[in-house]
């Protein structure tokens, strides 16, 4: 199996079984995000302690592979990361998907690293948005918004 067909596997099973794909009734902050260009729709709810470290991090909705896979992993690697270092990640996911640069790791996270299996959207722009939503509703989340859209607005 090359990277390529592992990184793919990885992405077919966040998308049919998706991680942390609950209500948490205990958010601090919620934010909806929807990319109308591909229908994607989800809605992050993150708790924050009085540190600003994540504790827990959980979504809902209804989208394509891409985006259901993209926000399971995102879901994944924020909880017990700080409010600065889910920018880091925000930043260097963004940069990824996009190809604009090749970003080094911003933590010092192996985990991180999965998140490579979405790079390969950056061949298709219409993908991007799709890899990205969970990302911007994040930083929504974070910024005190409560809808965020690809489309601006
Ligand atoms: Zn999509």
């Amino acid at each position: 199996m090359d990277v390529r067909e592992l990184y793919q596997e990885l992405i077919l099973d966040h998308g049919k079984r998706p991680r942390n794909f609950r209500v948490l009734n205990a958010a601090t902050h919620t934010a909806h995000g929807h990319n109308p260009l591909c229908g994607d729709k989800l809605v992050l709810h993150l708790v924050l302690d009085d540190g600003g470290k994540i504790t827990d991090a959980a979504f809902q909705g209804a989208g394509c592979a891409i985006s259901v896979a993209s926000a399971s992993m995102m879901t994944e690697l924020l909880k017990n990361k700080t409010r600065d270092e889910a920018q880091k990640l925000f930043t260097y996911f963004h940069a990824l998907a996009t190809g604009e640069t090749t970003p080094a790791f911003p933590l010092n996270d192996t985990d991180t690293a999965r998140l490579q299996a979405l790079s390969g959207v950056r061949n298709f722009p219409v993908r991007v948005k799709c890899a990205t939503l969970a990302w911007h509703t994040l930083k929504a989340a974070l910024e005190g918004a409560t809808t965020t859209s690809t489309e601006g607005a």
